[in-house]
């Protein structure tokens, strides 16, 4: 349905995004890349199962890492069009940050959400698996104070999770970081117009998010990285740019929202907007 409303169908493959866990094909790009980033972790990871509690309802964290007390989260569309699914976000949120077992004994959680639009840049590397790892270890003793990036372990995960679009032969794996797909919106339906106002707020927050150090007395100085928000409007943009009717810019963006509007309003800097955006890789700068 796409394609109908765009000049030129889409051209990306299977294989190029980061994905959660997709039981019939047997894959977990999420898994992977947080194996590779902890390997400590290998083979440890908890999928998709209730936990152990006392509260009388059943949580099924996305991905469960019991030894270090954290939760992965893999939020897909309906985290930001559903009001009723972001309400259950935090109330989970919520419920894992003050857990206890089954005993009544504490068993706090910490939850790292990872949005569909995010995809393994190197900033975000580094945001995720070094920066909120310090975040979380001022409280949590079990996370390795310097957290757990590297380049080496880096690059080893984009060529697991990526392919290289400029290999026509579709056989090589991402070596670079200008393989990687851009974070956005790729010919999917799962545009930012069809957010609820909660969920643009929270697709803001995302884009934005740093630590109030002030607050916490937190030296980490986690903050998403700038670079994110000019890759997403570059993605919208190049969208917009398909529309076969330019007048139906709708489709894409919540044009009447005021928060976004305001929020998108800066200017592009090219100098982030380097990756791949499922676009033919014959147009593409090398
Ligand atoms: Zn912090």
């Amino acid at each position: 349905m796409v394609d109908e409303i765009v000049k030129e169908p889409f051209k990306l493959r299977r294989g190029g995004e980061m994905r959660s866990t997709n039981k019939k094909k047997g894959q977990d790009q999420m898994k992977v890349c947080i194996e590779t980033f902890i390997p400590e972790m290998k083979d440890k990871i908890i999928i998709d199962k209730t936990i152990n509690n006392n509260a009388g309802r059943r949580f099924r964290p996305d991905y469960l890492l019991e030894d270090l007390n954290l939760i992965f989260e893999y939020n897909g569309m309906q985290h930001y069009i559903n009001p009723f699914k972001l309400r259950g976000d935090d109330i989970k949120k919520e419920f894992y940050a003050n857990h206890t077992d089954k005993n009544g004994i504490d068993k706090k959680y910490d939850t790292i959400r990872w949005p569909y639009f995010f995809q393994l840049t190197k900033p975000i590397a580094k945001f995720v698996f070094r920066d909120l790892m310090k975040h979380f270890s001022e409280e949590n003793s079990q996370i390795n104070k310097n957290g757990y990036y590297s380049d080496e372990k880096y690059y080893r995960a984009i060529g697991e999770i990526y392919n290289d679009p400029f290999d026509l032969n579709r056989k090589k794996k991402a070596t670079e970081e200008k393989h990687v797909l851009s974070p956005g919106f790729h010919g999917t339906r799962e545009v930012p117009a069809t957010f609820c106002d909660k969920g643009i707020e929270r697709f803001i927050k995302d884009l934005s998010w740093k630590c109030d150090a002030k607050d916490r007395g937190c030296p980490c100085n986690a903050k998403v990285p700038e670079s994110i928000k000019h890759q997403i409007k570059r993605s919208l943009d190049l969208y917009c740019g398909d529309l076969k009717k330019n007048e139906e810019k709708w489709l894409i963006i919540p044009e009447h929202n005021e928060q976004y509007k305001k929020f998108f309003k800066f200017v592009l800097d090219e100098k982030y907007t380097n990756l791949f955006y499922g676009r033919d890789p014959s147009t593409y700068k090398t």
